[in-house]
């Protein structure tokens, strides 16, 4: 195992970001981290990278427990974990030029010879689609795209053995958003890398993800193989969050109802399951007990709860699979280089 958090609890005051994950992650395979904006997927990975304190709970890399590690000896956890933004306007130093900034990690770990070093950046920079004449130039003379490759060159400068991607391409265009997932998914597979890869929505992680995981106010309700979460969700928020994936045929599209109403303060949880406020299932049960996650479900009736459509479920992850696969199609048939011009 790469990773594995136990129960980690992040509390801002009364605020409980983070209250109760465990996760794990085995070499080379990625997990996906998927809920509704401000459910504390953001916080989980911060807490997993040691870039804030957790209130509680232990996280273990390669075996080793790097909850309480003070901040001087972190360096080495640092040099084999590498991070990938959501903005990617606000993620890089605009002072910097591309070249250098894929270049920091490098220095600050001491990684090679200063020939080593801008060896290792021009192939990075040619791993992530760009030319080595873009090493010379500064963000702003990039797209968001290509912005999002130079943040992934630099997350990789390192060697990590452990990628996050907090919402990599939340703010790019969709047809941009597939090819930096095909860009992730190539990366992934050559380099062999573990990854926790975060979304809101569960239509981007499905051609990247091995195991998915649902959260909502600050827990994970569901935890299952892809294929299976795919094919039988069994929480009804994740069953809400498949209906949310866009359905181009409105007949289709109101089979099944996308999630109502907000979510709950993170300040202020609903008692018993939390998610009950919104769930069109809940009883007494779910007003009063908390249900804790049991063989990767947290719901008290998960059981008894009507098969979801599965022919309107199946229908609507394969429009978006045919979606995604068509510009995954386009941006392969050129080089990844010309894709990269094109996003420009
Ligand atoms: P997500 O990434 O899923 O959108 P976050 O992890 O950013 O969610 O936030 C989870 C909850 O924690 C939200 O209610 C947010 O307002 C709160 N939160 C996050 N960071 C802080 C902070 N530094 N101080 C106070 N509250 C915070
Ligand atoms: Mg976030």
């Amino acid at each position: 195992m790469i990773l594995q958090a136990e129960n980690l609890t992040k509390h801002y005051g009364p605020v409980r970001a983070v209250d109760g994950v465990s996760l794990h992650i085995a070499r080379g395979e990625t997990l996906a981290l998927v809920g509704e904006s401000g459910c504390g997927k953001s916080t989980t990975a911060r807490l997993v990278l040691r870039l804030i304190e957790p209130t509680g709970g232990t996280i273990r890399f390669d075996g080793e427990d790097i909850t309480r590690l003070p901040p001087g000896r972190l360096k080495p956890f640092r040099r084999r974990t590498g991070v990938v933004f959501q903005d990617p306007y606000a993620s890089l130093n605009p002072r910097l030029r591309v070249g250098d900034t894929i270049l920091e990690p490098m220095q600050v770990h001491g990684l090679g010879s200063a020939a080593e070093q801008r060896a290792r950046m021009r192939e990075l920079l040619g791993l992530v689609g760009l030319a080595p004449f873009h090493a010379e130039r500064y963000p702003h003379e990039f797209s968001g795209g290509q912005r999002q490759r130079i943040g992934i060159a630099r997350a990789l400068a390192a060697g990590p053995e452990l990628l996050v991607c907090d919402e990599p391409v939340s703010a790019l265009d969709v047809t941009i958003q597939a090819q930096v997932i095909n860009l992730l998914r190539d990366l992934q597979r050559r380099l062999g890398l573990a990854t926790l890869f975060i979304a809101h929505d569960l239509g981007v992680v499905k051609h990247l993800a091995d195991r998915v995981a649902v959260m909502y106010l600050g827990r994970i309700v569901e935890l299952a193989d892809k294929r299976s979460l795919f094919a039988n969700p069994r929480h009804p928020y994740t069953r809400a969050l498949l209906a949310a994936i866009p359905h181009p045929d409105p007949a289709r599209r109101g089979m099944l109802r996308p999630l109502g109403g907000d979510l709950p303060s993170a300040a202020n949880p609903p008692p018993g399951c939390r998610f009950h406020t919104r769930c069109p299932h809940a009883t007494e049960i779910c007003r009063r007990n908390d249900p804790p996650l049991l063989d990767g479900i947290a719901c008290h009736h998960h059981r008894e709860l009507p098969a979801m459509d599965m022919a309107y479920a199946g229908a609507l992850s394969e429009t978006a699979t045919r979606r995604l696969a068509r510009y995954a199609d386009a941006a392969s048939a050129r080089s990844i280089g010309a894709a990269a011009e094109r996003d420009a």
